[in-house]
Parts: structure tokens; C-alpha cells; sequence
């Protein structure tokens, strides 16, 4: 057997625990191709092991997000595998030594579903509202936000310990939205995202006695921000970021080094904190009751 194949068989099984009911099947062939990386002859050693999908030969279709895992997963040249590297690039490079580093953070958002009939509906959610205080988003496209990053240098040293421990045994794969506050999921199977790996962290930690809580926000990745989830520590009366599993999810994807970013070390002037909570399942927009498309672009005040 080569290593080829057990790489991708071994993502096929992971893939294979999500059940089928939360898959959309929503990719064709060409996308599949263009947008995933996935060319026609890994298509077809993927379909052999068992890879899920929908239709006929000519007109097969998956779901986004096994694509999206296989493609990080096997390193494919997709849109995906790309931000991963700028993720890293971001954490390795504290962008200033300025204690708050300011950053306007440009979001737009459109139909999901262009064609649809009625008019669209545009909405932002209750948890960004509250966090800046934005009224509504009626007759306008954009907004523009003044976002404000924590750059406070922290290692939480032995103390941090239980819970890197714990992260060691998570995998990271991107879930749908049902799994996400799925403790059970996570515990048979160790798959996790951001999000489901924060809940189960701040467990984990509030049992070896740290004081912590789940934060969401905004991982400033380049000119790309991303939703992310992380757990926090309380330090001498502050909150301060601990990502043991993010940190070793790009050490292991060999984006990010490990003598640089210890796990143990807070992640520095990359995270806009803009809720804490559990159960980290929302939209920032929503388009009627579901989300609609979003895009983020970050521009740094040196
Ligand atoms: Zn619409």
C-alpha cells in the first residue's frame, strides 16, 4: 500500500463519521475540480473508498465541507489549503508593539441565493449587534468596523498543561452545523472544529482549575478575517486567549513552528473578541432564517 492511499483512505473514514443527513451534496463535478482541487483521478480513488455523493457518474455531486476537509487534509491546491498558510503567516508576525493594534475590518454580505423569490431580507445577528452596537443594516451593502486586537505577549506555562494534553487527542475537521455542540460526536469520534473544540477545552480546563470561558470573534488572518472560536484563561483578573488546538493544527499542517508558537503561549495580536459564550453555532448576517454570503477584508493601521 502506498502512503498516497492510506492518507486518502484515512480522510475518507473521518469523513465517513459525519452522517449523511447533514450533507448537502450541492457540488458538481466541475467545481468540484476548479474550486476543491479534487481532479478527476483523485475523484475516482476517492469514490472507491467510499467518498459520499450524489447522482449519477456523469453528474456526481458532494458536499462542500468533506471537500473543503479532504482538500486541507491532503493538501490539495485549493482556495482553502491558501488561507491556511495566511493564518500562520499572521500569527508569526505580531504586526506591531503597540499594546491594541487598530484595524478597520470592511464586511459585506449578499444573496445566498440569487433568484429566489420575494426580496431578500438582510439581518445582523443579535450577538454581533450587541457586540458593536450596530442598529441596522437596512438600504446599505457594507459596513465598515474599527476592531480592536489584544498584542499582550503571555505564556501560560505547566498550568496550561491538561488542556494541551487534551487537544492532542482532537482532530481537526470542519463539521456541519448540527455537530457542533455535539459533545457526543466528539467524544466517540475526536473530530472537531474550532467551535466544538472550544466548548470541550474550557471544560476541560475549569476541571484542572483554571478559571475559563469560550470566546468567539475574529481571526485576523492577513487581509482576510475568519470567524474563529477560542477558549480563555482568567491571568491576575484578565482574559487572555489560550488555542493549544489551533496552534497544533498548523504545526501539524507544517504552517506554523513549533519553537515559535509553543501551545502553551497565548496567540498575539491576531484575535477580535467579540463575544463570549458557549454553543457557537450563528451567523453574522442573516438572509431571512439562514446566513447569507459574507465577506470580511481587514486593513491594518501601522
Ligand atoms: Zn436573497
Amino acid at each position: 500500500m502506498s502512503e498516497l492511499f492510506n492518507l486518502e483512505s484515512e480522510i475518507v473514514d473521518r469523513v465517513l463519521k459525519i452522517p449523511d443527513a447533514f450533507r448537502e451534496f450541492s457540488v458538481p463535478i466541475s467545481v468540484a475540480k476548479r474550486i476543491f482541487g479534487l481532479d478527476e483521478a483523485l475523484r475516482s480513488r476517492l469514490l472507491d473508498l467510499g467518498l459520499p455523493h450524489r447522482g449519477t457518474a456523469r453528474d456526481t455531486h458532494f458536499d462542500p465541507l468533506d471537500l473543503e476537509n479532504i482538500g486541507t487534509f491532503l493538501r490539495l491546491p485549493a482556495l482553502h489549503w491558501s488561507a491556511m498558510r495566511l493564518w500562520s503567516r499572521s500569527l508569526a508576525k505580531p504586526r506591531s508593539r503597540q499594546q491594541h493594534p487598530t484595524c478597520q475590518v470592511k464586511l459585506r454580505w449578499k444573496c445566498p441565493a440569487p433568484g429566489h423569490s420575494g426580496e431578500c431580507h438582510f439581518s445582523i445577528s443579535p450577538e454581533f449587534k450587541r457586540a458593536l452596537g450596530i442598529v441596522s443594516l437596512v438600504g446599505k451593502k457594507s459596513i465598515t468596523l474599527d476592531a480592536v486586537i489584544e498584542n499582550r505577549a503571555h505564556d501560560f506555562g505547566l498550568a496550561l498543561d491538561p488542556v494541551i494534553r487534551e487537544a492532542g487527542t482532537l482532530i481537526y475537521h470542519r463539521l456541519p452545523p448540527e455537530l457542533i455542540d455535539d459533545t457526543g460526536f466528539l467524544r466517540e469520534h475526536r473530530l472537531a472544529d474550532c467551535r466544538s473544540a472550544t466548548g470541550h477545552l474550557v471544560h476541560i480546563a475549569n476541571r484542572s482549575g483554571l478559571n475559563s470561558r469560550p470566546a468567539w470573534g475574529l481571526f485576523m488572518a492577513g487581509p482576510y478575517p475568519v470567524i474563529h472560536a477560542w477558549p480563555e484563561i482568567e491571568q491576575a483578573g484578565a482574559w487572555v486567549p489560550a488555542d493549544p488546538f489551533f496552534l497544533a493544527t498548523l504545526q501539524q499542517w507544517d504552517v506554523l513552528s513549533g519553537t515559535d508558537w509553543p501551545l502553551s503561549r497565548a496567540p498575539q495580536g491576531v484575535l477580535w473578541r467579540l463575544g463570549v459564550k458557549g454553543g457557537l453555532n450563528f451567523h453574522i448576517v442573516y438572509h431571512g432564517q439562514g446566513g447569507a454570503s459574507i465577506s470580511l477584508i481587514a486593513r491594518w493601521q501601522e
